[in-house]
Parts: C-alpha cells; structure tokens; sequence
C-alpha cells in the first residue's frame, strides 16, 4: 500500500471516530499521519490561501502586501463565497467613521469586547474575542484607505452601541469587489475550479504536526502541492451540509439556510480535523430569525437584520408585536418560533427605508402599499389590528421609550407611505464552531500544540463568537483575522 492509500485507509478510522463524537486528544497516533516523504508534488507554492471570500481575500492581500507570494484556491467559477451574499454590516468601535461621520464617541473596545461575550453566553475564547475587537478598529481603517464609503453606522442585535458599519452601498457584493480589485492589482493569482480535498501533514517524532502540502482537484483532476510556508485555510462555515448540521446539532435537520449550497459545505473543515485539527464551539449553529418566506418557497433569501436597525419591527400572524426587536438572534428566532405559524412580519415605512428593500420587492419577497390597511390585505393581516400595534408603537416613538418589549432604538415612527411588510422566518444562517486558532491564525491540534504551517480565518473557524454570533461580527472576524493570520503566516520560513 503506497502512503497515500495507506493514509486514506486509517483516515477513515480516524473520521469514524471525530464523526461519531469520541475522538479525543489521546487518540491521536502518529501513524494515522502521512509521513509525506513518497508523494510526488505537481507543484509548489510559498503560500496557499483557500477560498474567496472576505477572510481569503483579505489573507491574500496582506500576505503579498507584507512580501509573501500568495495563491488562491476556489473551488467555484465564482469568486465570493457567501461573503458575495452578505449584507457586510461590520462590527468595530473607536473608529474614525464612529466618531467623525456619526459623531459616536460614546463606544470602546471594551464594550465591544462585553458586548461580543454576553451575546456568546461567555463561550467565546475571550483572548480570541479581545484580539478581535482590539484589532478590528484597524480593519475599517485599511478599507477606508481602499475607498470604501461607510455610508451608515446603526444598532444590530445585541450590541449596546451603534457600531455596525455599513461598508459599502452594494453590500456584500460591493466588499467582495473592493477587496477582489486589490487582489487583481497586486496580481495575485487565482485558481478557480480548484477544491482542495486533503492536507499532508507530516507527524515529527516528538508529536508535532507540520502541513506539508495539499491534495487538490483541479478542472477534474487530482495533483499535489507542495507548499513551502504557509496554507490558510478560509473555507468559510458548514451551513449547508445536511451531514454536518445533523452531526452537530440534530435538532436543526429541516431547517433551510440562508448560505449558498455549493459554499458552506465544511469539506475543508473536515479534512483539517482528520490530520489532527481540534475544533471549537463545533455544536453551535446560528439561526437568522429571518430568512425571507414566499408563498413558492423558492428563492428565499435573507432578509438583513440591518432593517430592524433602521427602525422596521416585527408582528406576528396575528398583527401583533411579540418581542424586543433588537434582542440576539437566538432569542429573536425562539420567540418567531413560538408564535403562531412559526413565522413572522416586518413592518416598515418610508422612514425606515433602506435600499435592500427595493431589492426584496423585485424578488417578490416584500408588499408595498400607499396605506397601512392596503399592506395589511396584502401581507394577510387584520387591518384594524395592525393599524392599532402601528398607532401605538408610534406613540412610543414620541415617548422615546418602548414599556412594553423595550425595543433598544425607538426612535423611528413608522408613519409615511409607502409602507412595506416583509414575512419572514429562521433559518440555519452561521456556524460558530470550527477549527481551533491562536490569535496569529494557527491551527491548533489536539495536543493544544500549533500545526506548524497550516492558518485558518474566517467562519471556518470557532472559539470567537460562543454560542451566538452577534450581527456584524462574522464580517469583522474575516477581515481581522485573514490579516493577522496572513502577517504571520510570511514570516514562516520556506
Ligand atoms: C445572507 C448572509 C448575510 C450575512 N450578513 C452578514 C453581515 O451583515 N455581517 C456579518 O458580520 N456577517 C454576515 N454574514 C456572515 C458572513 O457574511 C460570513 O460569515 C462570511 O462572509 C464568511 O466569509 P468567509 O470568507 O469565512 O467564507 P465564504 O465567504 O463562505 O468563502 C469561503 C470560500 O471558500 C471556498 N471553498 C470552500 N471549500 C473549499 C475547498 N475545499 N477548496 C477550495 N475552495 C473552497 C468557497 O467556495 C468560498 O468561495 C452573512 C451571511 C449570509 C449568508
């Protein structure tokens, strides 16, 4: 048996055991490792960046920026990820967009830091957590220097301070494209139809791991890479498989997701933990309260949160109000849950308009109407109910405060045509868990020992964001870590 196969066959006995939940740090063996020195390499790399979306591109850059040679790995045509879906509301205090386009001088890092960990219930790694929120003040920073426009800075769920910063008018897509034209001008290559299926990683005689390289399919065939210092791996969450979501928490089998099908599948994920890779947070998986709901079923797609934070609130079938609209997403998607149909509306005027809307109205995911009664026909609600929840939420507009769900931010009235309902409802949206890191990015094994030469950033990792991720801090984590991980990661000797 050559030492591939004879890899893949203990492999297998190997994901056996990290599947069925008993694998432990004592059962690791050196002889479950490739030892490496027979395979024969297609090619060599200095260093691997796998994946396209924010923490991959992002990596990318500033590995080159800092003097490494860095290549890209996407196993699409398309460049983006779910990064490209996003709505890139991007969480950081004491930045220079907070204090002197908004005039928010009241937020820290600090609270940042509080914040993240309540909304984690204080699962989070608070040394990962403190890195974040120190160091993301620097991420918005180098994307103002890229020209990014910050047009907004408003509340998302659970933080206690406006700091969820609007990147750019197209959203998702529109960081996708500032951090992508970088990768063009630095000539960054990017290999797309390219997934990488295995790491090859050697065991040392004291235990210690090292990447040596990567199995890849590329355009349908299979090489080997050699990689001389580094791989990070940003392979975003494991959303999307069915397998993996009923592995880590069975109670979600059914649910739709808000993720891309062909993205969020955790290949990568899984193949770091069958070379020695330990996890974190692996059985936390959020769910967005609302994902859109049309009448077909098809097509939905999530709905961002950043309305409620421009004043949009939601009823129930019954055209009531239920919960405190800005409260976390695992409360607010609880709260959904328990009403009846299991779904909910938003509710939204022209003052809190915000062009996302015009979007879910072309997909015929939103009503518009010229009167509150007209929207409630549309969205099949009782029109005087709902006139009567409106009328009295904007009395709490007047009054400045909300006695009854004492909504965080009520200072939007919902009173100007046109109106717009929104049904919605939760689905799988984040993984919190996933490869352990250190605060450069390294892959930590389950010895608590680095994997020397493998990095990770973005969702594919865990341990920052606890048991619940807060609005805007995915976005935040991509962009912090793919540059701490790329900054270390070229200082690796090739
Ligand atoms: C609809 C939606 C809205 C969101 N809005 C926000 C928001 O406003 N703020 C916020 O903070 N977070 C938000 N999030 C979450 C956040 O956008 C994601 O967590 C983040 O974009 C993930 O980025 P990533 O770079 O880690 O992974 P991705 O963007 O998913 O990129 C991973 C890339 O790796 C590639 N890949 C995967 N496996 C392999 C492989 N084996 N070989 C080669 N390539 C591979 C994929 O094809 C993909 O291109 C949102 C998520 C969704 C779905």
């Amino acid at each position: 048996m050559s030492d591939i196969k004879r890899r893949d066959f203990l492999k297998g006995a190997l994901a056996s055991a990290v599947t069925a939940g008993v694998f432990s740090a004592s059962s690791a063996s050196a002889e479950i490792l490739c030892p490496g020195e027979k395979i024969k390499w297609d090619d060599t790399q200095d260093i691997v960046v796998i994946g396209t979306g924010f923490a991959g591109l992002t990596a990318a850059i500033h590995a080159k920026l800092s003097g490494g040679s860095p290549v890209i790995f996407e196993k699409r045509g398309l460049i983006g990820g779910n990064s490209s879906l996003s709505t890139a509301w991007l969480n950081a205090a004491e930045t220079t967009i907070q204090r002197d386009k908004f005039g928010i001088k009241d937020d820290t890092h600090e609270i940042h830091f509080k914040d993240t960990l309540k909304g984690g219930d204080y699962k989070n790694d608070p040394v990962l957590v403190k890195k974040l929120t120190d160091e993301v003040t620097e991420s918005v920073e180098w994307l103002k220097s890229l020209g990014a426009p910050f047009p907004k800075v408003v509340f998302l769920g659970g933080a206690s301070k406006k700091r969820a910063h609007a990147v750019s008018n197209e959203y998702g897509g529109g960081l996708v494209k500032l951090l992508y034209d970088q990768v063009k001008e630095l000539k960054i290559p990017v290999k797309k139809k390219t997934k990488v299926i295995d790491f090859i990683v050697d065991m040392g005689k004291d235990g210690s791991r090292e990447l040596k390289g990567l199995k890849i399919d590329q355009n349908g065939k299979t090489k080997y890479v050699r990689v001389k210092k580094a791989v990070i791996i940003a392979t975003g969450g494991f959303g999307s498989s069915k397998e993996l979501v009923e592995r880590y928490d069975p109670s979600l089998v059914g649910y739709s997701t808000t993720n891309f099908d062909d993205v969020s599948t955790g290949e990568a994920m899984v193949a770091a933990m069958e070379c020695g890779a330990d996890t974190s947070g692996i059985n936390y998986i959020q769910i967005h309260p609302t994902l859109s709901r049309s009448e077909s079923g098809k097509g939905n797609i999530l709905i961002t949160e950043g309305l409620r934070g421009t004043g949009f609130i939601l009823v129930n079938v019954n055209a009531k109000r239920f919960v405190q609209d800005l409260d976390r997403r695992d409360v607010v998607s609880a709260a959904i849950l328990e009403q009846p149909q299991k779904y909910a509306i938003l509710i939204g005027s022209k003052e809190t308009y915000d062009n996302k809307v015009a979007d879910y109205i072309k997909l015929g995911l939103a009503y518009e109407a010229n009167t509150m009664e007209e929207l409630a026909v549309k969205a099949k609600l009782d029109p005087a109910v709902l006139k009567a929840t409106i009328d009295e939420y904007n009395g709490y507009v007047k009054q400045g405060k909300d006695p009854v769900f004492n909504r965080k931010d009520v200072s939007i009235p919902i009173l100007t045509a046109p109106f717009y309902a929104i049904p919605c409802q939760p689905a799988i949206h984040h993984t919190m868990g996933g490869l352990r890191i250190n605060t450069d990015g390294q892959v930590i094994d389950l010895e608590g020992k680095v994997i020397k030469r493998m990095y990770a950033a973005g969702e594919v990792t865990g341990g920052i964001h606890g048991t619940n991720r807060l609005g805007g801090n995915a976005v935040a984590d991509c962009l912090t870590f793919g540059r701490l991980a790329a900054k270390k990661a070229v200082t690796e000797q090739g």
